[in-house]
């Protein structure tokens, strides 16, 4: 293989060797297959390509100090993806199914986890979607449940910087009763105007808020939002967010760490009283946020104190990403490291 420049990998996709794939027909999930082919046959009907039936999941497996390879909270996808499943009436993927197609996705290209100290990780892509052929609207008889897996760089090159995010008003990501909790692609496609639309203005993302009210803070593009303040992290409790488990897991450390939590509403209006403001998600697990523009009133909210990340923001960073690559004591039993054979 071509040498991969570690410090340097964007965060794309990068051909690996091998993936994973798995077809439920009649009824039964097949056996596990490996693939060399970055291709899959498709039919013209297949539910996935018409009607959105498609879910998928986004992890990491992280090389340790001691060379071993790590994977952080995958019950939590798995759970995850059968709840998205279920919410676009797929076929389950099993857990035992699923942690097996993962494993053996990272093991068949082991040479592509990034090595210790580079701040580079192997993204897994777990993906679900209809296959099978049908024209009515109705869910496909025909699933197929396939993993990749991509060496990615840090999310921000900068490092740790804060970004900027445009509050949208004219589109929303995802409806109260909708399918905001799964993680779909179609709710992607409905992020695309307001990401877009943050981008022409010269932001890094969009915030959306509650659709009814337009008062409540939702998600940041494709992350949950968290604030800091008197000591307490403070998170959007809301119908139609995506439950992250990044976010899951900051609240376990935040209360490890002694600070209050809270899930509750959070209105736009609070942004001022906030000492600290952040996304997060697997991706950049947190991306503080420096600023926040209201693009209709053209308000704007600066968080950027010396421009760096806030004190508690960069605390509970440091514990998560410690935790993910091995380097900090994993009390909560979040890692599971991956055999050698
Ligand atoms: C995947 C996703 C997140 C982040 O979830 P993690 O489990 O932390 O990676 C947040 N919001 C949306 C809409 C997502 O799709």
């Amino acid at each position: 293989m071509q040498q991969l420049d570690w410090k340097n990998l964007p965060f794309g996709y990068i051909k690996t060797k091998y993936n994973v794939r798995c077809t439920y027909k009649d009824g039964k999930w097949g056996e596990l297959e490996v693939s060399d082919s970055e291709y899959i046959p498709m039919h013209i009907a297949a539910t996935a390509l018409h009607y959105g039936q498609e879910a998928f999941e986004g992890m990491k497996a992280y090389r340790g100090k001691d060379n071993k390879i790590r994977l952080f909270r995958w019950e939590e996808n798995a759970k995850r993806l059968q709840h998205s499943a279920e919410g676009i009436h797929m076929a389950k993927v099993p857990i035992d199914l699923f942690l097996q197609a993962v494993v053996k996705a990272v093991k068949l290209n082991q040479e592509f986890v990034p090595p210790y100290g580079t701040g580079a990780s192997l993204y897994i892509r777990p993906l679900l979607f209809g296959s099978g052929a049908e024209v009515g609207v109705r869910p496909a008889k025909e699933y197929t449940f396939l993993v990749f897996v991509t060496p990615v760089g840090p999310y921000f090159k900068e490092g740790f910087n804060p970004v900027k995010i445009a509050i949208i008003r004219d589109s929303d990501r995802a409806a109260p009763l909708g399918t905001g909790t799964f993680k779909v692609g179609g709710n992607y496609a409905a992020s695309l105007r307001g990401t877009i639309k943050s981008q022409q203005a010269g932001y890094g993302a969009p915030m959306y808020l509650d659709c009814c009210e337009k008062k409540y803070i939702d998600e940041i593009g494709a992350a949950n939002f968290f604030a800091i303040k008197d000591n307490t992290y403070i998170t959007p409790k809301s119908s139609s967010i995506l439950a992250s488990i990044t976010n899951m897991s900051l609240i376990t450390l935040a209360e490890d760490l002694g600070y209050k939590v809270e899930r509750r509403p959070v209105s736009v209006d609070e942004l001022e009283s906030f000492e600290e403001v952040g996304a997060c998600g697997t991706a950049a697990v947190i991306s503080p946020i420096g600023e926040v523009i209201d693009i209709e009133s053209g308000k704007v909210y600066k968080f950027c104190k010396d421009c760096k990340a806030g004190p508690v923001s960069k605390k509970l960073y440091d514990t998560l990403v410690g935790i993910q690559y091995g380097d900090i004591e994993d009390k909560h039993g979040w890692v599971t490291i991956i055999d050698k054979d």
